[in-house]
């Protein structure tokens, strides 16, 4: 008698995508406005730290384990160097979108989700897509102060925004020096973000880094990936 199979897969809808390392898998928190609305503003040390350490369990917890990852706001860049999961897509931003949330979600004690793109790249590439990063967090930041500074001279949310909109970087950055905030003395990982990488062995997680666009940056980058893949030779 013929075995008759219950073809329950064929009801699916899946892409077959497959990529190749390196790539960046890029986290984004789903609706953080309102996990965020009774945090500090424009920065709240604590959500830096929560992300931090939710970085850090995913080197240590999640399996493939990206070379480095660089986080700011409620982003997390998680940069690999060979693809994991034999490089399917839809595995990869699932799995690293549900770790990310999980992780988090016990580390705020609160359910919160985060969705996840995959970014293909070059290897050349890498330095651009991380500066790249990093410099939405300096746009970032300048418009987080000014955006608060103006809520509090009683402006609404609608309007502080439309009169930022109106203003060049450098008008905003001079409207907070004005009430005593030098944006260019602000703690690093607010200007600059966070990287989490692997070092003598252990995870760090550096809140003291450079431009990626620098020359010091670029040759940070160089050795923390070298040193990654040497690791994965190992
Ligand atoms: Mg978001």
């Amino acid at each position: 008698m013929q075995r008759i199979s219950a073809k329950s897969t064929s009801w699916e809808i899946y892409s077959g995508l497959r990529t190749r390392g390196p790539l960046v898998v890029r986290a984004d928190g789903r609706g953080f406005k309102k996990v965020l609305e009774e945090s500090i503003k424009p920065y709240d040390i604590d959500f830096a730290r929560s992300m931090a350490s939710v970085v850090e369990s995913f080197f240590l917890d999640f399996g493939p384990t990206p070379a480095l990852a660089f986080t700011f706001s409620d982003e997390i860049s998680l940069v690999f160097l060979d693809a994991p999961f034999a490089g399917r897509v839809e595995k990869i931003d699932s799995l690293v979108a549900s770790f990310l949330s999980a992780a988090l979600s016990l580390d705020l004690c609160r359910l919160v989700s985060m969705d996840c793109r995959t970014i293909p790249l070059c290897q050349a590439e890498i330095c651009s897509y991380l500066a790249e990063r990093q410099d939405e967090a300096w746009r970032n930041h300048i418009f987080s102060y000014g955006f608060y500074m103006l809520r509090e001279d009683g402006l609404n949310g609608t309007q502080a925004m439309e009169k930022l909109l109106g203003l060049k970087e450098s008008e905003i950055h001079e409207l907070v020096f004005q009430r005593g905030i030098n944006l260019a003395k602000s703690p690093a990982w607010e200007r600059r973000g966070v990287m989490v990488y692997r070092k003598n062995g252990r995870v760090a997680v550096d809140w003291e880094i450079p431009l990626f666009s620098s020359q010091e940056g670029k040759a940070l980058l160089a050795e923390i990936m070298g040193l990654a893949k040497a690791g994965s030779k190992r």
